[in-house]
């Protein structure tokens, strides 16, 4: 890899509550990791955005904040959205459907992987061995119905299923793709398109351009698996999957459950990724029950840093980068395991600060 000659702006929505908490700790562990790898330091362009900045403004996101993320070279998201407030139609204010939209970001990386220190939700000695990913297809599917809904005379209630061609092809391919660098690591090589095809014409049609797509890479396995089976299987093994590719409701909901398997949303990164931008942020909402308690779990914003250093590794062919994003990994996994701290969400007595001073201070001792 040659190395990157200019400086790197990354576009800063901590959003609403944890994320205005466990954002900073993660920033802080980034300037630490990229000065530990000898990578320049990131620059940060903080934003205000989401229901609290509506709330206090009218806006959810506003333009200057939509133009650094467009200008910027990665964006960092904490989390958006707050119970009591709501546009006027009553749905929720959550701007990262927005940003999926403008910036094309359709495919939501979720992976999941168990490592010491983790809480073992299943007993079974093979749990140790989960390590999937998620590929969520997140600008159609049944969100296409957001803002379109019907209902008829207080009557009935409609919303539609939107699958497209192009956006099943980009989607598919991607899972592959990533299926091919797994498989370059040791893991199965295996996608398994995870849909309703038996019941859903729109989800046959998902599964016939998985299987077009699926014919351009015979050095990968296919597999199918509908949405009900999979549920059921993540749970009774999970340590069989490898790459999953479903549309965008289903994957909202096997992700929540998926981070369920290892100890709960607290160490669940996610990745949004589209053919030229990125947004990386944890899987978990704003957790309205513990914000402003600073006492939630930083591991999985740490982790969703992580990734996006990495995706920068390879976009501007900097190791760098890489091994900035292996420092964080490495150091959340040491910090685990040695349990110098152990995260409230996991029955521990770790807050937020803690957490993070123990992970940036093993940074030095996984180096
Ligand atoms: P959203 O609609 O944005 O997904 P939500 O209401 O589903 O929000 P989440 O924020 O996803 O809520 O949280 C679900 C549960 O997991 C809550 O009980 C929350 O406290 C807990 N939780 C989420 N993130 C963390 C974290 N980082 N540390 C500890 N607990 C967390
Ligand atoms: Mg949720």
């Amino acid at each position: 890899m040659s190395s990157l000659n200019n400086t790197l702006k990354i576009a800063i929505l901590p959003g609403d509550g944890i994320g205005r908490e466990v954002m900073p700790a993660c920033l802080e562990l980034i300037d630490a990791a990229v000065g530990q790898a000898g990578a320049p330091p990131l620059v940060f362009e903080t934003h205000q955005a989401g229901a609290q900045y509506y709330a206090e403004t009218g806006e959810a996101l506003p333009a200057a904040a939509l133009e650094a993320c467009r200008t910027s070279d990665a964006i960092l998201f904490g989390a958006m959205g707050w119970p009591d407030i709501r546009f006027p139609d009553g749905t929720e204010i959550i701007p990262q459907l927005d940003l999926r939209m403008e910036f094309g970001l359709f495919a939501g990386v979720r992976p999941i992987r168990w490592f010491p220190g983790l809480p073992k939700v299943l007993s079974d000695p093979r749990a140790e061995g989960i390590d999937f990913v998620l590929v969520r297809e997140q600008t159609e599917g049944l969100f296409y119905a957001r803002g379109r809904g019907e209902v008829l005379n207080d009557q009935e209630a409609y919303d539609t299923m939107q699958i497209t061609r192009a956006g099943t092809e980009r989607v598919t391919e991607f899972a592959f793709q990533l299926a091919a660098q797994r498989k370059r690591r040791g893991k199965p090589g295996t996608v398994t398109c995870v849909d309703k095809a038996n019941v859903f014409s729109s989800m046959a049609f998902f599964r016939k351009v998985f299987d077009e797509i699926a014919a351009k890479h015979p050095e990968l396995q296919k597999d199918y698996a509908y949405v009900d089976a999979l549920a059921l299987n993540m749970v009774k093994k999970p340590w069989t999957l490898d790459v999953l590719v479903t549309e965008n409701m289903f994957g909202d909901i096997l992700s929540d459950l998926a981070a369920g398997l290892i100890g709960g949303m607290g160490m669940a990164p996610s990745a949004d990724i589209g053919d030229t931008h990125g947004l990386f942020q944890p899987a978990h909402g704003t957790a309205p029950d513990i914000a402003g308690k600073g006492v939630a779990n930083p591991g999985a914003m740490f982790l969703s840093g992580a990734m996006m250093l990495d995706w920068l590794a390879v976009k501007h062919g900097d190791q760098r980068l890489a091994d900035a994003a292996g420092l964080i990994e490495a150091a959340v996994e040491h910090t685990l395991s040695t349990k110098t701290a152990v995260p409230m969400e996991y029955g521990g007595s770790a807050n937020c600060a803690e957490m993070t001073r123990s992970v940036i201070g093993a940074l030095g001792a996984v180096r």
